[in-house]
């Protein structure tokens, strides 16, 4: 498994790499945020561990550069105490957590592998639900011969839907995760792309159905 670390104090960067190697990791770490970049646009790291004040650029905007390239890397930020802002800005352009200085050993491993398990998950090509498939790189929705595709939005609400489909989904959930916790969108935007996904569940003749819990959410089902 090959970690990125970019870090500008060098003896930091240093003990990182040793630690990391002493738990059989492949390390590659450098010094600044061009770097950084070029290293982590290679796409070969399964996880970067990415300090966020750095020279030439800084952790966040790499963050930002990345995920607009659809890099989907996990990316772990390492943040000073003072730079609480900087954090909740690098979870918002899409890294995917965060580890405050200074930290233990063992938080960072554990950190680590949480991360590069979910990518595992991530990289699975469907999600099904009964007769349901739902493909994570096309957006298409199958039932048997039968295959529509998703917008984007639609796809989202689907991949919530689908993935805890044991549960009543609260709509304050589809907007969070969708739209942000900052979003102004309305209740009323959720209820427009859940009748468009009823509609394509329909003309796909599946026996799902997404059912409404009045006051509440929505969650998948099978027709009775
Ligand atoms: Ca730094």
């Amino acid at each position: 498994m090959n970690i990125l670390v970019v870090e500008d104090e060098v003896q930091l960067a240093d003990s990182l790499a040793e630690i990391l190697k002493r738990n059989k990791y492949n390390v590659d770490a450098v010094f600044d945020g061009e770097d950084g970049l070029d290293y982590a646009r290679t796409g070969i790291y399964d996880c970067i561990i990415l300090d966020i004040m750095l020279p030439v650029r800084d952790g966040i905007e790499i963050v930002r550069i990345l995920r607009s390239e659809h890099n989907s890397t996990p990316i772990m930020l390492l943040t000073a105490k003072s730079e609480v802002e900087d954090k909740i800005h690098g979870l918002d352009c899409g890294a995917d957590d965060y580890l405050s200085k200074p930290f233990s050993t063992g938080e960072l491993l554990a950190r680590i592998r949480t991360l590069t398990r979910r990518k595992g998950e991530v990289e699975v090509d469907y999600l099904h639900f009964e007769d349901l498939r739902l493909n994570r790189q096309s957006y298409c929705l199958t039932h048997g011969e039968n295959s529509i595709k998703l917008s984007l939005k639609e796809y989202q609400i689907m991949e919530i839907l689908i993935s805890n489909s044991e549960h009543i989904i609260p709509k304050e959930r589809f907007i969070e995760k969708i739209w942000g916790y900052e979003s102004d969108v309305e209740y009323n935007n959720i209820e427009v792309y859940i009748s468009f996904l009823r509609k394509k569940l329909t003309a796909i003749e599946s026996d799902i159905r997404i059912r409404t819990a009045r006051g509440i959410g929505y969650f998948l089902e099978k027709k009775p």
